[in-house]
């Protein structure tokens, strides 16, 4: 085992305990320390609101979180922090979009093309704000060994396209997009482009200038942060075009019963107090993966994916989907048992994995199964993870074998 398979940094999370294999990274990944300890000490130490005390505390505490959406922004290579919106997850990222870019964008006849292995989040949004204005949804299929199909793409767009949303790395399969080519293809056709990177921003380096995208959304949970808080970065001159999301404090510029005016991005779209802690989380979750560094951490997780693929291989009635190359993120089955009773008998054997439709339905019907089971590895994973998650499968085979 050569010595950066394993990262070594398993001693950096309290939550797991010696012995435990968590392979649900992918649905949300454990805390480092670090984070942790900023949470505690932003509640604990240095708690305020933001953006209205004139008081020390309070001015500092607006300084750590502007700070955070600089640190953000500075990560996934935004020109300005002002492109950096705090929303609660990507979910609500997705749902902004498609309300305030979309709803006001879109006129019955338009297009919106998203793929068949979105998560649900990236659908459903879309559906929403279709049948209100009238536009339909294209869906560009899957290569067959599971990567969203471009050439496909490619004959399918039309100038009615308006937006394409796609997800960077599939939270199923592990495939990842090629998401400088498809901001090609989009905007070859003059269609903006939303990226979903909930498992890319963990996984790999992302700059949202190099991939040439319009609106780019992660969770700060698989990121190794705290839940509840996550980023929608949107080029500038669209936000600057979009009407507010959800009104209340903090979002004006002035108001009178008369007439509300509104602030400028990002403050447009955060009404309310925001997740002040979640913010310093995020910030200290971002300082903890650049330490690690994503090259290394995407190198590391794709190696223990391919060593995983390999054992299954030589095990008769495994099956596994997905591209031989994939981003720490493994789905499979086992023949004739359901994945919910593989994920049961793992579970006795302290590996954690998650079986179901991982909020994928149009991917599982396009497999054919009504659900998967999938190992998903993160920073702290390491070979004894592997070696466990076969070792539970191998069981599986014996039980029902
Ligand atoms: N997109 C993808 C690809 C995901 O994996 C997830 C989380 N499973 C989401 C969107 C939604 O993220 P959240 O629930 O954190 O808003």
């Amino acid at each position: 085992l050569s010595a950066d398979r394993a990262l070594d940094v398993r001693g950096d999370f309290p939550a797991i305990p010696e012995g435990w294999a968590y392979l649900d990274s992918a649905a949300t990944a454990q805390k480092p320390r670090v984070v942790v300890d900023a949470i505690t000490r932003a509640y604990g130490e240095t708690y305020a609101t933001v953006h209205r005390g004139v008081y020390q505390r309070s001015a500092d505490m607006t300084l750590a979180y502007e700070a955070a959406r600089k640190r953000v922004a500075g990560f996934i290579g935004a020109a300005s922090a002002d492109e950096v919106v705090f929303v609660r997850g990507a979910t609500e990222g997705i749902n902004l979009v498609a309300e305030c870019w979309a709803g006001k964008q879109l006129r019955k006849g338009d297009r919106i093309l998203l793929s068949t292995l979105e998560h649900h989040s990236n659908i459903v949004p879309w559906q929403l704000v279709a049948e209100r204005v009238g536009a339909a949804i294209d869906v560009v299929p899957l290569t067959g060994d599971g990567r969203i199909d471009l050439d496909a793409m490619a004959a399918m767009l039309t100038p009615a396209h308006k937006l394409v949303a796609l997800a960077h790395v599939s939270n199923v399969l592990g495939s990842v997009l090629d998401a400088r080519r498809a901001t090609e293809l989009a905007h070859g056709v003059g269609a903006k482009l939303l990226l979903d990177g909930c498992q890319a921003v963990p996984r790999m380096a992302v700059n949202v200038a190099d991939l040439g995208c319009d609106f780019y959304v992660f969770s700060g949970h698989k990121l190794y942060g705290p839940t509840g808080i996550g980023v929608l970065w949107g080029r500038g001159d669209l936000l600057e075009a979009m009407p507010p999301y959800q009104g209340g404090g903090s979002m004006i510029d002035r108001v009178s019963f008369a007439r509300t005016t509104y602030a400028p991005p990002p403050a447009r779209f955060e009404a309310g107090t925001p997740h002040i802690v979640g913010v310093v989380g995020l910030h200290a979750a971002i300082d903890y993966v650049e330490g690690v560094g994503l090259e290394r951490i995407h190198a590391h997780e794709a190696a223990l994916v391919r060593e995983a693929r390999e054992a299954m291989a030589g095990l008769n009635s495994v099956r596994v989907f997905g591209p031989e190359e994939s981003a720490g993120i493994l789905s499979f089955a086992v023949e004739g048992v359901h994945p919910h009773d593989i994920a049961t008998i793992l579970d006795e054997g302290q590996v954690a994995i998650r079986a179901g439709h991982h909020c994928a339905q149009p991917l599982m019907d396009a497999l054919g199964v009504p659900a998967t089971a999938r190992a998903s590895f993160g920073v702290y994973s390491g070979p004894a993870d592997v070696a466990a998650l076969i070792k539970g499968i191998e069981r599986v085979t014996r039980i029902f074998g």
